[in-house]
């Protein structure tokens, strides 16, 4: 790569760089940089490259949120949580409603309530809250029911309850 004689302005980059380094020794020096940089930009073209043609940025988006609620959902009823998630001591997912039916399924029958994934032994005090995934699962996307509008879980209710305008026309119009 050949260096633009720096007097004739063609790169505002190139001047900087001498600007900030010792102007004297500059012009070796910005060879070296130069030089340094288009070699990582060989090595890296490819890569991204390669990204962009796979797969585009939103269906990227859109493939990350199906496989976190994947990872995230309920072993029993394979939603996610709305609320409380339990896991069981090998860190198999739960909601609160889920394992609350499990423990009173297995009372009624009189066996150990187990884990729907390993058959481990599942309790009120065997099992822990997993708060990473309850706020992971709040930070998800969900879709308003209304107006369409995509917002975190966490703020869904109270866009529909008191924020969304497309759902004051459906109430005022059934009024
Ligand atoms: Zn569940
Ligand atoms: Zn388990
Ligand atoms: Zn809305």
């Amino acid at each position: 790569m050949r260096l633009p004689p720096s007097s004739d302005g063609a790169s505002e980059q190139i001047i900087n760089k001498q600007n900030m380094a010792d102007i004297g020794s500059s012009t070796n020096n910005n060879e070296e940089i130069i030089s340094e940089n288009t070699e990582k930009m060989d090595i890296a073209e490819p890569e991204t490259k390669k990204r962009k043609v796979d797969v585009p940025e939103k269906n990227a988006e859109y493939k990350l949120e199906e496989r976190l609620n994947g990872i995230l959902c309920c072993a029993v009823c394979l939603d996610l949580p709305p609320q409380a998630v339990f896991q069981c001591t090998n860190g198999h997912l739960m909601c609160a409603s889920c394992m609350a039916h499990l423990l009173a399924d297995s009372r009624l029958k009189d066996e150990t309530a187990t884990c729907p994934n390993c058959r481990c032994e599942i309790s009120k005090s065997l099992c822990i809250r997993n708060l990473a995934v309850e706020k992971a699962i709040s930070e998800l996307p969900a879709t308003c029911q209304y107006c369409s509008k995509l917002l975190p879980r966490s703020q869904l209710a109270h866009h529909e309850h008191n924020q969304c305008l497309d759902r004051c026309v459906l109430f005022t119009r059934t009024i």
